[in-house]
């Protein structure tokens, strides 16, 4: 008997609908936000879902857990606006991200600071704006004293622990083993006393064990585990936990055979949490720390056809849009083996005819592949090309200046 195996596919992307073949974001036909823009290629990004998906989260989740959106999966600062009225805090990784956070109105106390390099004038401008700074390194410390001292001002700090445990199955990890951020749990209780020597404030710690994660026990065990330590490490603490940001992983299905992350299992251990934290960190609001859940899906690449072209038998989809404006859909930001991202030619929803094509951009590198022999409605030069899941590490994480082609355009509809 012969197996038959079915490739696995792309989970359906049903978030924008269609309309006379048209791709519709936030009720606007895609051909006309091209027109409004007045050239391609650009990102979009629909309000609408980032309402509805922080809505879904915060009823999948109990009331008492505290969101955050970490703005480095998407910096755009009218989107961060959106998001800040949204949510309960803004994570940033850099000053010049919470310079836009602090435009967008987030609120100072809601804001917190992470990233293993801070510079001495980053510290300062963060004890100057009131936000919660999460201390990555010893010699953040003194710095941070004396900054505090200068400016007759608190410094409010967390400490960014590396655990003693991974986060399984993620697409990348950031805590566990040696690593560059955080410091690492054995460490911590003399980190601790040099605070309180410092006169720091301390209010809480923050653990961050890896990003896209589909897999809810994984994510429930990482977050056991990062309860579990937080309790133990609070005892040597010299004051309070106010503040405890359990990180967060959550993934969105980019690849074939990828489902969404089911939430039910994660809701109940956070209630769980919630109900031992009572207990054993009584005054600790709970914060989970999300990037690409919150955007990712809200998000579209679009780029314009220029040409196509047959090379010994396969069909090629030429745009103006590459990799240099999405390193992450052609494979090229951490993945290890180049996947598609999910793609449909956007003013041609539900044609009739497919065909095999691969979707490449204009730069001179075989790297610049953003679908690779896929089924596509046929598309002739003018059409419009669009990869989904793109609200999420795009514009800002990809090498706009290789090549010299323009920069891309982002819009919020
Ligand atoms: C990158 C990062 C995030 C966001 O990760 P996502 O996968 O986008 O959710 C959150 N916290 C920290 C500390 C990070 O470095």
């Amino acid at each position: 008997m012969t197996e038959v195996r079915t490739p696995p596919v792309h989970t359906p992307m049903n978030q924008f609908p269609a309309r006379g073949g048209e791709l519709l974001v936030n009720g606007i036909p895609l051909s006309r936000i091209a027109a409004r823009i007045g050239r391609t290629p650009f990102y979009v990004y629909d309000r609408s879902l980032l309402t509805s998906r922080v809505k879904q989260l915060r009823s999948a989740l109990p009331a008492a857990i505290k969101l955050h959106y970490a703005m480095k999966a998407n910096p755009m600062p009218a989107l961060v606006c959106h998001m800040a009225g949204l949510v309960d805090g803004i994570d940033v990784a850099s000053a010049g991200e919470l310079m836009v956070a602090l435009d967008a109105g987030a609120n100072p106390q809601e804001v917190s600071f992470a990233g293993p390099g801070k510079t001495d004038a980053e510290l300062r401008q963060a004890v100057a704006a009131g936000i919660l700074i999460n201390v990555e390194s010893f010699r953040e410390v003194p710095i941070l004293a004396a900054a505090a001292q200068e400016l007759g001002l608190p410094a409010r700090v967390a400490v960014r622990v590396n655990p003693d445990f991974e986060l399984k199955s993620s697409g990348m990890k950031m805590g566990g083993g040696p690593k560059q951020f955080g410091v690492d749990a054995e460490q911590v209780p003399e980190l601790l006393a040099e605070i309180g020597r410092a006169g720091l404030a301390f209010e809480g710690f923050h653990l961050f064990a890896g990003s896209q994660n589909l897999k809810p026990e994984s994510i429930v065990e990482a977050q056991q585990k990062s309860f579990a330590l937080a309790c133990k490490l609070a005892e040597h603490a010299p004051a309070p936990v106010k503040f405890l940001n359990l990180g967060g992983g959550f993934g969105i299905p980019y690849f074939p055979g990828e489902q969404p992350l089911d939430l039910t299992q994660i809701g109940t251990n956070l209630t769980d949490i919630v109900e031992q934290a009572k207990i054993s960190l009584p005054q600790a609001e709970i914060v989970i720390e999300l990037g690409r859940y919150f955007v990712g899906e809200a998000g579209l690449y679009v780029s314009k056809v220029i040409d196509k072209k047959v090379s010994r038998g396969q069909t090629y989809l030429v745009t103006d849009g590459g990799l240099h404006h999405h390193l992450s859909a052609s494979g090229n930001f951490g993945q290890v083996i180049r996947k598609n991202y999910p793609a449909a030619i956007g003013n041609r929803m539900g044609a009739e005819g497919q065909e095999n094509v691969s979707v490449v951009g204009p730069l001179c590198t075989p790297l610049d592949l953003l679908a690779d022999r896929m089924s596509l409605s046929v598309a002739q030069p003018g059409d419009l090309v669009v990869i989904y899941q793109s609200g999420a590490y795009g514009a800002s994480a990809s090498p706009q200046g290789f090549l010299g082609h323009p920069e891309v355009i982002e819009v919020l509809v």
